[in-house]
């Protein structure tokens, strides 16, 4: 079992998550953040496998993944 999620007030809407995602989980949203950017959502997260891909590749680190209930976190924090 995974999960993701993303903070969007720290997304900037580069979609770079959105294209790397294998499996089409992450999408554009249709409204503004705080910052004016259009964030990524999780769209069918029941469809994320846990690989992690899109927190790797996310300049801003929004993005947070659970698998198993286990957070991996790439800054080491
Ligand atoms: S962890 Fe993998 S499958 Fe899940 S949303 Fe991120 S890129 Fe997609
Ligand atoms: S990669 Fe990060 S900053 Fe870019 S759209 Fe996805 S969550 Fe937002």
């Amino acid at each position: 079992m995974s999960a993701v999620t993303i903070d969007s007030t720290r997304c900037k809407g580069c979609e770079l998550c959105c294209r790397v995602c294998p499996q089409g989980v992450l999408r554009v949203a249709k409204q503004i953040n705080t910052k004016g950017y259009f964030p990524a959502e999780v769209g069918d997260g029941t469809l994320c496998m846990g690989c992690c891909m899109c927190a790797v590749v996310c300049p801003d680190v929004a993005i947070e993944v659970r698998v198993h209930g286990v957070h991996y976190d790439f800054l080491g924090q």
